[in-house]
């Protein structure tokens, strides 16, 4: 059997790996395709190409966008995306500032907190354009201020928690047209986690290609409900561990795999897409 994990993040969004490393490990466990989904980011993934390639591991090109329908945030994972597509990158540019923003006032509330951290120490230990929580959270421990991620979590930084700051997003319309403009499928991320239901026949209707039906904190039972969801509106399946790495405790990568028939479905249907594509022209 062969075996795919399309959800996966490096050191250029908010995990602690490098491509190379995660190719590594991709290799160790035996998978035949990675896809790399770094939030706001395409750039790790000319690496993580060639160092598939260098251990015989196909590459699929994705990112993750995070996106609100009717004030429900969801995340979308765009696979086989152009990397060089000019509005994806300077979009991705956008909500990279609008991250690095967040950090700073997340840093000023902490600060109010009479927690003493700077938000160049975040920048520095973030060392990426697309900074998020956990560098936050890694901060604060490396600081001394918090004895654990866990901790920096619950008292500070999650939802609702006094140095949360909640972030600024697109429409998840948009974001399906944009992963579509720049040559891509646009798959709901981790529908289970976000309790997105209510939000997919909007989206199916505008287009969206897919679900991550399996993911590392989807029960057996959330997997086939959204398998079922899948087979009811045609969508197509997809499922990767969200592995970051040690930034959100131990790496995740190889508690899914994803059967390789749905790879398969996915790149039938890129080359479905871009038959009609020429047919048009
Ligand atoms: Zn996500
Ligand atoms: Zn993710």
């Amino acid at each position: 059997m062969k075996f795919a994990d399309l959800h996966l993040h490096t050191y250029f969004s908010d995990g602690t790996f490098s491509p190379e490393e995660l190719a590594g490990h991709g290799q160790r466990l035996g998978f035949a395709a990675l896809s790399l989904t770094d939030h706001d980011s395409v750039e790790g993934c000319a690496r993580m190409a060639a160092a598939c390639g260098a251990a015989g591991i196909e590459f699929i090109s994705g990112t993750e966008l995070t996106a609100e329908h009717n004030d429900t945030e969801l995340h979308l994972l765009g696979y086989f995306v152009d990397t060089q597509n000019q509005k994806l990158l300077t979009e991705m540019a956008g909500f990279q500032v609008v991250r690095q923003n967040r950090i700073r006032e997340m840093v000023a509330k902490l600060n109010e907190l009479n927690m003493p951290l700077k938000a160049e120490s975040v920048f520095a230990l973030a060392n990426c354009k697309s900074p998020g929580r956990p560098h936050v959270a890694r901060a604060l421990v490396k600081a001394g201020l918090c004895k654990s991620l866990d901790e920096a979590f619950e008292r500070f930084l999650k939802k609702n928690r006094p140095a949360w700051v909640p972030k600024a997003k697109m429409s998840a319309l948009e974001g399906v047209e944009l992963i579509h403009q720049a040559g891509g499928l646009a798959i709901m991320a981790h529908p289970g986690l976000n309790r997105t239901d209510d939000v997919i026949p909007a989206l199916v209707d505008a287009g969206l290609d897919g679900i991550e039906c399996f993911h590392t904190k989807h029960s057996t039972a959330t997997s086939e409900r959204y398998l079922e969801i899948a087979d009811k509106f045609h969508l197509l399946v997809t499922g990767g561990s969200d592995c970051h790495g040690f930034s959100k405790g131990k790496p995740l990568i190889g508690t899914v795999k994803l059967p390789y028939e749905h790879v398969e479905k996915l790149k039938a249907k890129m080359a479905e897409r871009q038959l009609t594509t020429n047919e048009r022209q």
